[in-house]
């Protein structure tokens, strides 16, 4: 890895958001790449898909992203483009019982022809959901979900229904008042209170998407070694370090694979913390 000669100095990208991602996103940029941020707002990115599912998103995250980012490329007229694109869920790697964040953040740079991809999956989340039939069901809940510096989301318990979304619920009143009107109109007497994953009323979702956007700043600041387009970093990890006593290869990580965003150019890393060999109780034949 090589640094580039910086091609994205004093340039300006345009970010689609409507709920405030500059606030997480712009610093990161500027600071490690001297790139401007200007903000897309008038597009409304929920005709994409809606986190509260009035509307369904379509496509992966990434491609979403995509889409989101020649949004504002469009509007703007500027040949560089970014988007984020989030998803919440059981954590893959720890637990079903574990809430994660799935952070993607996308950059199209349309002069050089290149997308350049990074993401964050993190387990530091608020994300969650509970149903209730009064405001004492939730005391728990509201602890986990950090009421009321982070906003939530109140709807009828047996589905969604037009015009029946409290969205960004930020009081108590006002939460009390939505568990009352949608439990009453709810068919099992219930409403369903779960967390407001919008960055702009959501502060550890926009630390999550701040520490993605210095990964995506750290990549573009990294040029290919062997075309010298930036966008160079982190692929995959491949498994197979071999087992300390039969040499088998084990699941354990071996090698971590980088790549290029633009030519088919890879480098095969070995492990950072130098570890040669996977214990034997990680071995399939040692300890089957
Ligand atoms: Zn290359
Ligand atoms: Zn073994």
């Amino acid at each position: 890895m090589k640094e580039a000669r910086n091609p994205y100095r004093d340039r300006i990208a345009a970010l689609t958001t409507k709920h405030g991602k500059e606030r997480a996103i712009a610093r990161p940029l500027r600071v490690a790449l001297g790139l401007a941020i200007t903000v897309e707002k008038k597009i409304d990115t929920d005709l994409l898909g809606t986190f509260t599912g009035e509307i369904e998103r379509v496509g992966t995250p990434r491609e979403i992203a995509i889409r989101k980012a020649r949004l504002g490329m469009k509007s703007s007229g500027l040949p560089l483009g970014l988007a984020n694109e989030g998803s919440f869920g059981p954590h893959p790697a720890i637990s079903w019982f574990v809430p994660s964040d799935h952070e993607m953040l996308v950059f199209i740079d349309d002069e050089l022809d290149i997308i350049v991809v990074e993401s964050c999956l993190s387990g530091v989340t608020n994300y969650g959901y509970q149903s209730a039939q009064s405001l004492g069901d939730l005391e728990c809940f509201l602890r986990q979900a950090d009421f009321p510096s982070h906003a939530l989301v109140v709807r009828p318990n047996d589905g969604l229904r037009q015009g029946w979304v409290f969205k960004g619920v930020m009081d108590i009143d006002t939460l009390e008042e939505a568990v009352k009107r949608c439990s009453a109109a709810s068919s099992d007497g219930l409403a369903y209170v779960g967390t407001d994953m919008r960055a702009h009323v959501n502060p550890t979702r926009r630390k999550i998407i701040r520490h993605t956007a210095c990964r995506l700043a750290r990549r573009l600041a990294s040029s290919c070694p062997s075309c010298g387009i930036p966008g160079w970093g982190w692929i995959q990890s491949e498994p197979g370090l071999p087992c300390e006593a039969c040499h088998a290869p084990t699941e354990v990580i071996q090698q971590e694979i980088f790549g290029c965003a633009r030519c088919r150019y890879l480098e095969a890393k070995p492990r950072a913390d130098g570890r040669e060999y996977a214990e034997p109780g990680q071995c399939p034949y040692c300890n089957p």
